[in-house]
């Protein structure tokens, strides 16, 4: 097992695209990282450029004690998951999943072994005798999972390994997945653009945006305290209230109303001073009648999450969300009130976390 580290990682492609601006990351061995971040903003080039499926175009790529920017990627001891999984099509789920073992000269009755056991974990055991063409592609996929976990590699690279599963199949998947690589301890490096599955799965996260990490931290650590506005508006399945206000004294003069400062910006704010208000929609209280430092206004939208609704108040001409258990929801028209926790609340001067 190994550690990964990234030392100033840049790839720039040849029609002058800069995928990643100078990465500095260092992985220790045995973590489930995931990285995360909208469409484009380079996280299958940090994949492939640490697999070396990529040319780096600066900076290093160490793993373990070994600088590999310059090794081919059969020589840098590394099991890679793609989007879209390579299988044999003429070999089946058992020869599929033992190839790595097979390459590396394992026997076949020791092979065959193996991939039977992993088989088994992704439930996989009534298909092993199939053809990747007998499977459906949710199976496919579980096929190179297994094949990849079958490896004794340093560390597995995953490309969205759960996108092609159903719903249900996903959430198993995952919690195997991490259950697996908790066993296993290998370092793991997992791209996805699923948020929830990045919270859930992973021990450390990085947010990218347009080939740079804009926040490196546990899932707690980039939930609860997102360092700048684009991770506050990016992270969270219901987006951040993020607001604009000016700090009087003790309290914040937020959409016309003043709301107290946030416990973590106590002490840190020029009177006077513009900032940006941060509160997610499940840190408001939600109140019908006024309450001393909330935001009141009309209820314009009320929607349905399940277990709780998300109503949209208009105050002072600004949208301020709040979550309600449902059965509290109140009525769209109906005045409201949201009281946000000043323990949860967050302050963002120019775009970054005070
Ligand atoms: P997605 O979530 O959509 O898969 P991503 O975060 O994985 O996106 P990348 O595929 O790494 O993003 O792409 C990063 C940037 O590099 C994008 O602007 C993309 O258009 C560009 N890019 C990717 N591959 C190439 C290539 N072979 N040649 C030129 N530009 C490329």
């Amino acid at each position: 097992m190994a550690a990964i580290e990234l030392r100033g990682l840049t790839k720039v492609y040849p029609g002058g695209v800069t995928a990643l601006d100078a990465l500095d990351l260092a992985i220790p061995d045995a973590e489930f990282f995931a990285l995360l971040g909208p469409s484009g903003c380079g996280k299958t080039t940090l994949l492939r450029t640490i697999a070396g499926l990529e040319t780096a175009t600066g900076g290093s790529v160490v793993i373990g004690d070994r600088d590999v920017t310059g090794l081919q990627p059969g020589a840098r001891d590394i099991a890679m998951v793609f989007q879209d999984y390579a299988l044999f099509p003429h070999m089946d789920v058992t020869d599929n999943i033992a190839y790595p073992l097979r390459i590396k000269k394992m026997a076949k009755a020791a092979r065959h072994g193996k991939a039977r056991e992993v088989g088994a974990r992704l439930g996989l055991e009534q298909l092993m005798d199939r053809r990747p063409g007998q499977l459906s592609g949710g199976q496919q996929q579980r096929v190179a999972l297994a094949r990849v976990m079958a490896t004794q590699a340093q560390a597995f690279l995953f490309d969205e390994p759960l996108s092609n599963l159903d719903a249900r199949l996903r959430l198993e998947a995952r919690t195997f997945l991490k259950k697996l690589q908790r066993e296993l301890g290998v370092t793991t490096v997992f791209v996805t653009h699923d948020q929830a599955e990045a919270l859930a799965m992973a021990d450390r996260m990085a947010v990218m945006e347009s080939g740079h990490i804009r926040q490196i931290g546990t899932p707690a650590e980039v939930f609860q305290r997102p360092a700048n506005t684009f991770v506050a508006g990016f992270i969270g399945s219901t987006p951040m209230n993020l607001l604009d206000a000016v700090v009087r004294g003790d309290t914040l003069e937020v959409a016309g109303c003043k709301v107290p400062v946030p416990v973590s910006a106590r002490g840190l704010l020029t009177d006077g001073e513009k900032i940006v208000y941060g509160v997610r929609p499940e840190y408001n209280a939600y109140s019908a009648e006024p309450v001393d430092g909330s935001l009141g206004g009309k209820v314009a939208i009320v929607e349905n999450l399940g277990a709780s609704h998300l109503v949209t108040l208009e105050v002072n001409g600004v949208a301020v969300q709040t979550t309600v258990p449902e059965g509290d929801e109140p009525e769209v028209g109906a005045e409201g009130h949201a009281v946000p926790r000043a323990d949860r609340a967050l302050v963002y001067r120019d775009g970054e976390l005070v």
